[in-house]
């Protein structure tokens, strides 16, 4: 399948089904495996053949779909998650443990900066945070002795930054770290950041993945690239002995392509137990067999919008890098060529007021904590997603209190405008 074009790899990757098999992916909907003998099944244990024995750490359907979303982003292995947060959490929690450090994007999800400011400072994980437009110096300035991994997202969301994957691939690389890229709003039908130099790809699959509102998922995919044993000083837990796996050492015995994933999968799924179902993971492949489709609608929904807020006299900001103006428009032609999403922010002259009164208003756009989806739906980050952020904070990740976030489905490009333009009559 590996060879095949992105659009080919959306329908048929992942599952090849045998003569008289089931032509869609089987939905395993077991909690467990049987086995003839225990040395079969204490194999398994040992990581000494690969099976299935708890749905916990590993489900065939699960698999299925984990190994199309690899393929899509040209990666070695891949695991489901049970969300976006999940697949962040583990990416970084998989080589940063307790006194080390990762160097983040301060332009990220809200749920993903907190998942790393508080809580996994909790854990003894300390950040810091770079502008994704720092300079050179900012930038290879924040790296310390005991930093473990970069951390960006290819299109932030909210604030919609492009990152330039390149650039931060290149500082990760050049401090022994690998780079971890959420490309959850690009997909990889519109960027392929190991192409760039990420070592490790993320997605909520909640998002375009999934594509309909349906399953909350997440996916963790590994390039198969970055050499742990090169800088093992800096990876003992891929690359000395796993005392909790009878001595295993994942980077000697899974190599490159596996090593990552499979120490994933044995420890943080083993102990933190975030798996998607094999019935989310069904939903989740429907989804991707069209991905490739919606995508380009979305992003021609998003562009015409775009255009349409850019020239109303309401409106004092739009962010969307296909607008020639766009600060971020010369990094999307590099990286987005094909298009970026459906998710635009604009700024309404009225500030917060305007912003409440042009929601209330709107008829086909919903007013939700979701983005991604065949429905329009749009939201004031600072009152609901980010509201536990601080205005500095807020300021930090380029996100005004004034600012929406409409996120163009799949309806009419022509019923939207309609709809916003009726609602900013509201916004004068
Ligand atoms: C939504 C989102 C997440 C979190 O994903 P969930 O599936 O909601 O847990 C992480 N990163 C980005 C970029 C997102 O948009």
């Amino acid at each position: 399948m590996r060879h095949y074009r992105p659009e080919t790899i959306c329908v048929q990757g992942g599952y090849t089904p045998g003569s008289g098999e089931p032509r869609q992916i089987p939905i395993i909907q077991s909690t467990t495996f049987k086995y003839a003998t225990s040395e079969d099944m204490g194999r398994l244990f040992d990581l000494e053949a690969s099976g299935y024995f708890y749905s916990r750490l590993q489900n065939p359907t699960c698999d299925y779909v984990a190994a199309k979303i690899a393929a899509l982003e040209g990666g070695s292995a891949a695991m489901l998650t049970s969300s976006g947060q999940a697949a962040n959490f583990f990416s970084l929690f998989n080589i940063a443990s307790c006194g080390d450090h990762i160097v983040s994007s301060s332009s990220i999800y809200g749920g993903t900066f907190n998942l790393i400011s508080v809580t996994m400072a909790k854990m003894g994980v300390e950040v810091t945070f770079v502008s994704p437009d720092c300079t050179e110096e900012e930038l290879n300035g924040a790296f310390r002795p005991n930093t473990k991994a970069v951390f960006g997202e290819t299109i932030a969301n909210p604030a919609l930054t492009v990152l330039d994957i390149e650039r931060f691939a290149a500082a990760a690389h050049a401090h022994g770290v690998p780079l971890i890229i959420d490309n959850t709003f690009a997909t990889p039908v519109n960027c392929r950041p190991i192409e760039w130099g990420a070592d490790i790809v993320t997605h909520s699959t909640t998002k375009y993945m999934d594509g309909h509102g349906v399953a909350v998922g997440g996916a963790v995919v590994d390039s198969g690239k970055f050499d742990w044993m090169a800088h093992a000083d800096k990876f003992p837990g891929l690359c000395t002995p796993d005392e909790s796996y009878h001595g295993i050492t994942y980077a000697e015995k899974f190599g490159l392509a596996g090593a990552f994933i499979t120490k994933c999968t044995a420890q943080l799924m083993r102990d933190f137990g975030c798996t998607q179902s094999p019935q989310s993971a069904f939903y989740l492949n429907l989804g991707l067999e069209s991905l490739h489709v919606r995508m380009e609608r979305h992003c021609e929904n998003g562009q015409a919008v775009a255009e349409f807020l850019a020239g109303h006299p309401a409106v004092s900001h739009v962010s969307y890098c296909g607008l020639p103006g766009d600060k971020y428009y010369a990094l999307a032609q590099k990286y987005l060529p094909k298009g970026s999403c459906g998710v635009v922010s604009f700024e309404l002259k009225g500030g917060r007021e305007a912003a409440g009164a042009f929601m209330s208003r709107l008829k086909l756009a919903a007013i939700e904590t979701h983005v991604a989806d065949a429905r329009t739906c749009c939201l004031n980050p600072a009152t609901s997603t980010h509201r536990q952020m601080s205005d500095a904070q807020l300021a930090a990740a380029g996100i005004p209190a004034g600012l929406i976030r409409m996120s163009c489905g799949l309806e009419s490009r022509e019923d939207l405008i309609e709809d916003i333009r009726q609602a900013l009559e509201a916004a004068v």
